[in-house]
């Protein structure tokens, strides 16, 4: 450690996690579950739950409806970003639109939502290249059963930080003294990076906490050790604070995910998150009593 005086010194990577098997979510989502609370240790992964990532794919133009219809959520968030393509959705609680390429979509489904997810009527007559990440960011209990909340936030609105020669988008907490729009619940710093030239960036979030970051396309060498690609996930060793750098070929995008910890037990079942198998039971029970709603007919 002859620089440790000087320099911050890297962070040590935990695991890097690549997964190939693919499955459909409804007819509309052709997806990798990146991680998830059934393979892994859902405490390194806190406050993050799963992802979904659906890799580009081209849809042929259709007048039908591709998507997931109605179904319900408890106990945390989904975040959806649409890379390429579009998609619509609403909600029980009244929310609804159109995620458009380069936006997220922040829903809060905390004590409950019902919605439907489709891939938008513009792009579907359309067709063309679909990709898209969804990502769960579980609730503390203490917020598990509050009131939901829905967030469209417009690729515009997202503060651009340059990172070597590479363009973060901020999401949400804050970067290079900017800060990101999403409003969260607990402290999560979100942001994605596109490199359009072979660069290094680097970056240093907050120690002790969790931090994921999912290689979308390209190539790239981390920590002057470890060379990741697309389709990986690496996970960084939340226990040894220090810098992070990705020397990144042209054409590299990067997701990155930072969250503090939750420290509380995850009990995942179906689209309910919550802290006990008695609270997964009722979840269950609410949703069949309509207590998270109802989506109203489509037209
Ligand atoms: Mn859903």
């Amino acid at each position: 450690m002859n620089n440790e005086s000087s320099e911050l010194r890297f962070q040590a990577i935990h695991q890097v996690v690549t997964v190939r098997e693919r499955h459909w979510v409804g007819d509309g989502f052709y997806v990798s579950t990146v991680f998830s609370p059934h393979r892994m240790n859902p405490q390194m992964l806190s406050p993050f739950v799963l992802m979904d990532y659906g890799a580009p794919r081209h849809f042929p133009p259709t007048t039908e409806r591709r998507g997931v219809g109605e179904h319900p959520h408890r106990g945390f968030e989904t975040v959806t970003f649409a890379y390429q393509g579009e998609v619509d959705h609403r909600d029980s609680y009244g929310g609804g639109g159109t995620i458009q390429a380069g936006d997220v979509q922040w829903m809060t489904a905390a004590s409950g939502v019902v919605h439907e997810e489709f891939h938008s009527e513009e792009f579907s007559k359309r067709g063309g290249l679909f990709e898209m990440v969804q990502l769960w960011v579980n609730l503390p209990g203490s917020l598990k059963l509050s009131a939901p909340r829905y967030q469209a936030l417009k690729g515009s609105s997202f503060p651009q930080i340059r990172l070597g020669g590479a363009t973060a988008r901020l999401i949400a907490g804050s970067l290079g003294g900017k800060k990101g729009p999403a409003l969260t619940h607990t402290p999560i710093t979100m942001f994605d990076m596109d490199c359009s030239d072979s660069t290094t960036a680097e970056f240093e979030l907050s120690p002790g906490t969790t931090t994921l970051i999912f290689v979308l396309s390209g190539e790239a060498v981390a920590q002057e050790a470890r060379s990741v690609r697309a389709g990986d996930l690496m996970i960084m060793d939340r226990d040894e604070h220090g810098r992070v750098q990705l020397k990144a070929e042209a054409g590299t995008r990067v997701l990155v995910l930072n969250g503090q910890p939750l420290n509380e037990p995850v009990v995942a079942h179906g689209p309910f998150v919550m802290n006990s198998r008695q609270e997964i039971v009722q979840a269950i029970q609410d949703y069949q009593a309509g207590k998270m709603g109802t989506l109203a007919p489509t037209l």
